[in-house]
């Protein structure tokens, strides 16, 4: 039964991570933005970041099922799906970025950028900004700040690694979409003062939307006014676009465009393999080459035929589908409907985002910010019990995370607004 799963899962799964939900449903399938349990019950996801062309897509399943068979071998071959995959990529990705290589997740990509920039400039320091996440391994984790995710974050962290303001335009020092002068100015002097102690930059780490906050937009200038900051000294700018990019935006394929700047390395996964472990990086080819001979790198799954087959088919399913565009439209209405609810509901501080990546910032007071967290799980429950699935994010984790498939429905989403309507209209 469900029950003795559930079980078998709290004994043998290591709990070193949460079980979301005091009575988690026990899914069997996903189809499209919605997620059925083992009773037949449909729950409407409105969180999976990664699927993002949808659960269980046909297509995705067939391509998989074909390249299995076919071959699925490792990057050390030469086979046709890993070049078009490689070549498709870059194409995608700004002028003077084409080269890639192939990982199997976010964590990866982040860790292989930061070895690179290492590579590309003999040096090792690391400016990343608080409350950010950028994956688990020693490399990743180093430069993840987030809170939610490891409470004692900002105390335990290598000497390597330099910590920036959160460009929080909602709750952090400066706020406002005009605060990314002030921003930079803070970042100038930290870099003045690593100068003076003769500690050069390697690279600037961060997304191009705040993520981990819950989709809340960087300040206007900001990574241009630190990017510039950056190359003066030498070092290289990563954007972080494992969750942003890939058309969630909607109007944007990469967050970055919205910052109007170019990266000289960008790290994707997630959406990239629609849920299949599949991760790049795309750098120019100065620093692929500066990389080539530093140390080893090998992956044995990333980029085999199966990743690329896979990456190749995401992505003709989200141009021919017109995902980008759905998320455009759908997320619009979303929007505009989540800021409706802010009249009536004093417990909405918040709605950021754009597309479909955005977040609901749940506080007690909207004069002192205070967060609503307690309020933020207690009200994903009841909209559990109404059937949506949706989760707490950010630091404080009372930001309500939504970023659903890309093929979310117009009639979903209005679906979700009036449950939460209800729920926080009935109380939690
Ligand atoms: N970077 C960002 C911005 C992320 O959101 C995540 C995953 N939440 C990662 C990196 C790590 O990706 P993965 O879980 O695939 O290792």
């Amino acid at each position: 039964t469900g029950d003795d799963m559930l079980r078998r899962r709290q004994f043998h799964f290591a709990q070193v991570q949460e079980i979301y939900y005091q009575q988690p449903p026990q899914i069997e399938r996903g189809w499209q933005h919605h997620l059925i349990d083992i009773r037949g019950r449909s729950y409407l996801d409105m969180m999976n970041n990664v699927t993002i062309l949808g659960h269980g897509h046909p297509e995705i399943a067939a391509a998989a099922a074909d390249q299995w068979q076919l071959l699925n071998t490792n990057s050390r071959f030469h086979y046709e799906v890993l070049g078009e995959l490689c070549s498709q990529l870059s194409d995608l990705a700004p002028a003077g970025l084409d080269e890639v290589l192939l990982v199997n997740s976010g964590t990866e990509a982040v860790d292989l950028a930061l070895r690179m920039a290492g590579a590309a400039t003999g040096r090792s320091a690391v400016v990343t900004v608080k409350e950010a996440y950028h994956g688990w391994s020693m490399g990743s984790d180093a430069v993840s700040t987030s809170l939610a995710d490891n409470p004692s974050a900002l105390e335990t962290r290598p000497e390597w690694v330099h910590l920036a303001a959160a460009p929080n335009t909602y709750r952090g020092i400066y706020r406002g979409p005009d605060s990314g002068p002030r921003y930079v100015a803070d970042i100038a002097r930290q870099l003045s003062e690593l100068d003076s102690r003769g500690i050069a930059v390697a690279a600037f780490i961060s997304e191009s939307f705040y993520g981990n906050a819950g989709g809340v937009p960087l300040p206007r200038e900001y990574l241009a006014g630190v990017y510039e900051l950056i190359r003066a000294r030498g070092g290289v700018c990563i954007a972080d676009e494992v969750q942003v990019g890939f058309g969630r935006l909607g109007e944007y394929f990469w967050g970055f465009e919205e910052q109007r700047v170019v990266p000289d390395i960008i790290t994707v996964a997630k959406s990239m393999g629609n849920g299949h472990p599949l991760g790049a990086v795309i750098t120019t080819r100065e620093i692929a080459d500066a990389f080539r001979g530093e140390g080893s790198f090998f992956s044995s799954a990333g980029g085999s035929g199966l990743s690329c087959r896979i990456g190749l088919t995401v992505l003709q399913v989200l141009e021919r589908e017109n995902l980008q565009r759905n998320a455009t439209e759908v997320g619009a209405h979303l929007k505009a409907e989540l800021l409706h609810l802010m009249e009536t509901h004093h417990i909405i501080g918040a709605v950021h985002g754009m597309g479909l990546y955005l977040g609901v910032e749940l506080v007690r007071d909207r004069d002192t910010l205070e967060a609503a967290r307690e309020e933020t799980f207690a009200i994903c429950e009841r909209l559990r019990e109404r059937g949506v699935i949706v989760q707490p994010t950010a630091d404080r984790q009372n930001v309500l995370k939504i970023k659903p498939p890309l093929c979310l429905s117009m009639s979903s989403a209005t679906f979700f607004v009036q449950q939460l309507d209800e729920v926080l209209t009935r109380g939690w």
